[in-house]
């Protein structure tokens, strides 16, 4: 969604039902107050600053609430990523080399998929591959021990 109000107008009557939660931040189920759709929505905030909306059928809504399955869209950062590069929407540009949403990104993809490459990383940032390398050895370094013990303290 652009940043044309069209945020705003979508929220008006849409409502958060259910939050996945633990690990899976990102990811909720919504409901339209007005015509009853239910909405499985991923919050990215790191990357694109985007919301993803995917409709879901009743089935689909019910077996959230009821047996907390979720479509496997969103299950994943990385699919989230994969989702907003395959809309060709462009990644934000940071003024930092080491900005903190990129070192915790690079963290959870590699923690989703431990063999994830550098290349890979560096594709789903929207960074180049050198800085993409800076970013994974500050996050293991005792700066990342930093941005761990910053992230836990914000409950992220
Ligand atoms: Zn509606």
């Amino acid at each position: 969604m652009g940043g044309d109000g069209l945020d705003e107008r979508v929220f008006a009557t849409v409502e958060n039902v259910i939050d996945h939660g633990g690990d899976i931040w990102w990811l909720h189920l919504s409901r339209c107050r007005a015509c009853g759709q239910h909405w499985m929505i991923a919050q990215e905030e790191r990357i694109f600053d985007e919301h993803f909306l995917r409709r879901l059928t009743v089935d689909e809504a019910t077996r959230i609430s009821i047996n907390a399955e979720w479509p496997i869209e969103f299950l994943s950062y990385e699919r989230v990523l994969k989702t907003g590069h395959a809309l060709r929407i462009r990644p934000c540009i940071f003024l930092e080399q080491l900005p903190a949403s990129l070192v915790w990104t690079a963290q959870d993809l590699r923690r989703e998929r431990p063999d994830i490459s550098v290349e890979e990383i560096a594709l789903m940032l929207g960074v180049p591959e050198a800085q993409a390398k800076r970013i994974l050895a500050s996050g293991s370094s005792g700066q990342g021990s930093w941005w761990q013990r910053m992230r836990h303290g914000l409950g992220l």
